[in-house]
């Protein structure tokens, strides 16, 4: 008999997309995936590096799975993903208990591999690159979601942001061909999902190698032809993450102003306020460069959802720096704001900057800019009560069994009363509360 096989997932839409990827490959090699720890004969950790927290959580986490399975003396443990490919052999230096090693673009020979350990070979180790056929195929039952499916258009990154380590963990970018993708689309939509997204660490900057599925669809750039076309499968919602300010182009939003499916947000991850900031992170754009791109989606003829990453605290960044950033975010008004402390992550330039800013310091400027952030999010969360979103019902809120959650066009979390037969079903919701990070509402229509 086949061992089960248990995915636990940390980290990015990548990361889940990859996850549904091992998962479909290894059913079709005849395992059986299974839902806990406790049922597993392998467990795998898919895991995330961008930040030193994440990275502890694992090795935090592998200690925590022996103690869950004691007697379960021949548990196989296998860290694939971001760690993976980063820490390689010295994964298993550090937890003793880990078998395999599984790099980013092994995920296609995790059966092999699987194998190889339950033979008895202590340490099984992959970082190679993909192979020539390897599938990108998705089983829906590997799906995160039977209503929401993410379609990775590009992996890997060439931007080598000086803080960033998702080069070295998923290499260059790779771009698939748009017919392969809009025959996903499609394939989605036969499957009745209602939305998906278009994923990927710059999702706009996607160029694909071939021209097949683009022909016909006009665009500045491959990626505005890409949205194009995938919005002539007819799909009723179609969102895209994440953008990379350089790549930008304006094109993106006459696209959405063209295509009603073509949903109403944006994420534009932003890092700094400050030009001195965005020349030592290396990221390729002045904040005047970034605000005409951010002018160009506030004049949108239909509103746009803006949402933004930063990071406080990179080493160097001082008061004036710092306030630089708060008064952009004031500027931008953001519909949310994901905020971050910088983090050193070794083996990008930054690691070498000498790292000035207190952690006390960093916590500080969090905080100011959180609380700005929330005010502003507080008046834009406002301003939908009364208003009428059309919103898709995904599952039961984790809050109340009598409510639905689901989320907007423009990427709010919206929670109404509602029964569970409306799952998967795109409603109208009528905004009588904001919330922090949510919208509540009364189901008015279907
Ligand atoms: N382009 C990728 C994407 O969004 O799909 C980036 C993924 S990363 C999870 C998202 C955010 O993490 C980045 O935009 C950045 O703000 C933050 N980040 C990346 N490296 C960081 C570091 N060394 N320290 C703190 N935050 C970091």
């Amino acid at each position: 008999m086949k061992p089960r096989v248990y995915i636990e997932t940390f980290g990015c839409q990548m990361n889940v997309a990859d996850t549904e990827r091992a998962a479909t490959g290894l059913r079709a090699s005849g395992y059986d995936l299974c839902t806990s720890v406790d049922e597993a004969d392998v467990v795998l950790l898919n895991t995330c590096s961008v930040r030193e927290k994440a990275e502890q959580k694992v090795y935090t986490r592998i200690g925590e799975l022996r103690a869950e399975r004691p007697r379960a003396q021949d548990l196989v443990v296998g860290v694939m993903g971001c760690v993976a490919q980063l820490e390689g052999e010295a994964v298993f230096a550090q937890a003793s208990s880990v078998n395999l090693v599984i790099g980013t673009r092994a995920t296609d020979r995790i059966s092999e591999l699987i194998e190889r350990a339950r033979d008895g070979e202590k340490r099984v180790l992959d970082l190679g690159e993909r192979g020539n056929n390897d599938s990108w195929d998705v089983s829906p039952v590997e799906r995160h979601s039977p209503h929401v499916a993410f379609i990775p258009i590009i992996e890997g990154c060439n931007k080598f942001c000086s803080f960033c380590i998702v080069p070295y963990s998923r290499g260059r970018e790779r771009s698939r061909p748009a017919s392969e993708v809009v025959a996903e689309a499609r394939r989605l939509q036969g499957l009745g999902y209602k939305e998906i997204h278009l994923i990927g660490q710059n999702v706009n900057s996607y160029r694909p190698r071939v021209q097949d599925g683009l022909e016909g669809f006009p665009g500045a750039t491959p990626f505005c032809r890409l949205l194009r076309a995938v919005a002539a499968t007819g799909l009723p919602r179609i969102k895209f993450t994440t953008s990379f300010p350089r790549d930008f182009h304006r094109d993106i939003v006459t696209a959405i102003e063209e295509n009603t499916n073509l949903c109403d947000w944006v994420h534009l991850p932003v890092q700094s306020g400050s030009d001195r900031i965005l020349k030592l992170m290396r990221r390729g754009h002045k904040r005047s460069d970034y605000l005409e791109r951010i002018q160009r989606i506030k004049n949108s003829s239909r509103r746009l959802a803006l949402t933004s990453d930063i990071i406080v605290g990179f080493p160097g960044e001082t008061d004036e720096d710092f306030q630089q950033t708060v008064e952009l975010v004031r500027e931008c008004e953001y519909d949310s704001l994901y905020i971050f402390k910088y983090s050193k992550r070794s083996g990008t330039p930054a690691a070498e900057f000498h790292d000035n800013v207190p952690e006390a310091e960093k916590t500080a400027r969090f905080l100011e800019l959180e609380k700005v952030q929330r005010a502003a999010q507080k008046k834009i969360y406002s301003s939908y009560i009364g208003r009428k979103l059309s919103v898709l019902a995904e599952k039961q809120s984790s809050r109340s069994a009598d409510d639905l959650s689901g989320h907007s066009t423009c990427h709010k979390v919206v929670n109404f009363r509602g029964d569970s037969a409306l799952e998967g079903e795109i409603v109208e919701v009528m905004v009588t509360a904001a919330k922090t990070n949510s919208l509540y509402g009364t189901l008015v229509g279907r």
